[in-house]
């Protein structure tokens, strides 16, 4: 070999030693790349690296990643060798108009030694730097277009080459894989964050649910969720997570004849373990602090699609309210049969009397039986009043014909009547309703009957001769508001009483007046008409020393606005 052909040959060597150097940092740079797709799911970070490594291994200044939206418009760009600034002064991003519309509609790669001499170009915007040396591939993935990457001034004023151009094409492929990862990733995290969303507006539901609701998993039965209802029915506070011996342990779970359920037997543990849908079971929880609450528990498997059960969930009604509201009734019909039945059989027994004894009886008797009768007549009158005003405020039949009025009219008028009565004139009624209050917007006889049945009320619990004050005033809370109290010296309400007076048929146990006629419901419908007219009813009281029972209802110029 001669020195000549010895030194090409170095040359060469060298040259290949050279070639395979950039070849393997080619290489390396590919797999770090590829490496760094398959693992980060952060879409902006990989697309960077993309552009900045198609840039470095192609020796390219300026390099872009533009992707598309479903309707193949740029709405995302991202850039190599430009600085922030520099694409803020350019502006918005490239529609492509010039080249780049020619390149999303290509398959194939576009490679120009001179893009400003191209047909299809547009021109730079303002502020865009200058560039000459051009390759671009599009963005692809089977058929679907999903952007496009270009390169362009290749350093030291070269043309880009055919393998950069075969880099791009890989470059390109893997911008693809990761548009396309981000967005099935994106679509997973959305559908994940739509279930989480789900099931938050669930626990939200039934956490807001005034039924108890317990939710148990089916594997170890464990409580995984109970709401605030639950927690108050049992008393402790349950949280998710807890095991159920927990629950079972709570209460005793009686029958409503006493007997105790085994756990299993349970609506919600059947529902675990055989799959049963319990409907209205009644079970009373025994609790630990004394109470024996009355329930009725529905219960479900919860089952995954395919069929197994995955939990149960148990929907607990307290049904004491019921309960009472039931006894109260029954107490009702007999009280109701009772006092019917009493003046009835009065009536009839004196005006049997009337007509059999018609010869032998004096005047001043027979007054004396007509008298009875009128009183009886008048108390059986009273009831079926009631019961008759009751069910039409309930059915929302009665209407209401409110006027322009003064509550010292319908005091006047009303304190006269009850001292008229039968019942009056064995105790002092004071009256003090200033004429210079407002007047109201009401219904006169409604109110009056409203103030006839506390002023009753009043004369009935407490001793005669006492003396029963009837004022009106301004609520001093709420100017708009005037408050009519009528104060009494009578037997008092006990405290444990006091919020249930106004409950239709209630009537106080513990109290002598329980032995006068009544029907528990003169406080209820009270209650009723106030309330329809926009004011509240309240009640004071002390037992044995007398109470205070309190409307209050808007001015005209308040109820004017309502
Ligand atoms: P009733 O027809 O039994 O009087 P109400 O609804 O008018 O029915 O009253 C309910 C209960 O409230 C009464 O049975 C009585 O026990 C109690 N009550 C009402 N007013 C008074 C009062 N002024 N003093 C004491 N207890 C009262």
């Amino acid at each position: 070999m001669t020195s000549r052909e010895a030194s090409r040959a170095q040359r060469e060597i060298q040259n290949l030693r050279e070639e395979n150097a950039r070849l393997m940092s080619r290489l390396s740079s590919l797999s770090r790349l590829s490496l760094l797709i398959t693992r980060s799911l952060d879409r902006t970070t990989v697309l960077q690296e993309v552009v900045d490594a198609a840039c470095e291994l192609t020796c390219a200044r300026y390099g872009a990643l533009g992707v598309f939206d479903g309707s193949g418009r740029i709405q995302e760009f991202i850039t190599h060798g430009i600085t922030p600034e520099e694409r803020a002064r350019i502006g918005d991003l490239p529609q492509g108009l010039g080249i780049l519309g020619l390149l999303q509609h290509r398959q194939q790669p576009l490679r120009l030694a001179d893009l400003t001499k191209h047909p299809r170009s547009v021109g730079f915007p303002p502020n865009h730097p200058t560039m000459k040396t051009f390759l671009g591939a599009p963005v692809r993935l089977g058929d679907e277009s999903l952007g496009n990457l270009y390169l362009t001034e290749k350093l030291n004023d070269q043309e880009f080459t055919p393998e950069d151009e075969n880099l791009l094409m890989l470059f390109a492929s893997h911008a693809a894989i990761a548009i396309k990862n981000a967005s099935q990733y994106t679509r997973e995290s959305e559908l994940r964050n739509q279930a989480e969303l789900e099931r938050a507006r669930l626990r939200a539901i039934i956490e807001s649910s005034p039924s108890a609701v317990i939710v148990a998993e089916a594997h170890g039965g464990r409580i995984v969720l109970a709401n605030e209802a639950a927690n108050r029915l049992l008393g402790i506070v349950l949280r998710p997570g807890e095991h159920k011996e927990r629950y079972e342990r709570a209460a005793v779970y009686r029958r409503p004849d006493g007997s105790i359920y085994a756990p299993e037997e349970l609506p919600l543990q059947r529902a675990i373990r055989e799959g049963v849908t319990s409907r209205g079971v009644e079970v009373i929880f025994d609790l630990p602090d004394g109470r024996k609450v009355p329930t009725l528990v529905n219960a479900a498997p919860v089952r995954d699609a395919e069929g197994k059960i995955t939990a149960a969930i148990a929907v607990i009604e307290d049904i004491s309210d019921r309960q009472a509201v039931e006894r109260m009734k029954a107490d009702f019909l007999s009280m109701i049969s009772h006092d019917l039945r009493g003046p009835l059989s009065t009536i009839k027994g004196l005006s049997s009397a009337l007509l059999m004894e018609q010869e032998s009886i004096d005047m001043a008797t027979v007054m004396e039986y007509v008298n009875s009768i009128d009183e009886e007549a008048d108390r059986m009158a009273e009831l079926v009043n009631n019961l008759l005003e009751m069910s039409r405020l309930e059915a929302r039949a009665m209407p209401m014909a409110p006027e322009m009025c003064h509550l010292a009219d319908i005091a006047a008028e009303s304190v006269k009547r009850i001292e008229r009565s039968r019942i009056g004139g064995a105790h002092k009624i004071t009256v003090n309703v200033p004429t210079e209050l407002p007047e109201i917007y009401a219904d006169y006889d409604e109110i009056g009957r409203v103030l006839g049945n506390i002023l009753s009320n009043a004369i009935k619990y407490s001793p005669e001769g006492s003396e029963i004050v009837v004022r009106s005033y301004r609520d001093p809370k709420d100017s708009h508001m005037i408050v009519t109290e009528v104060k009494d010296q009578g037997v008092g309400i006990p405290d444990s009483e006091m919020d249930k007076l106004f409950t239709k048929f209630y009537r106080v146990t513990s109290q002598q007046g329980r032995s006068r006629p009544g029907s528990g419901l003169g406080l209820a419908i009270c209650k009723a008409i106030v309330e329809a007219h926009g004011g509240r009813v309240w009640v004071e009281s002390k037992l044995g020393a007398g109470s205070s029972f309190y409307f209050s209802l808007p001015t005209a110029a308040k109820g004017a606005e309502t």
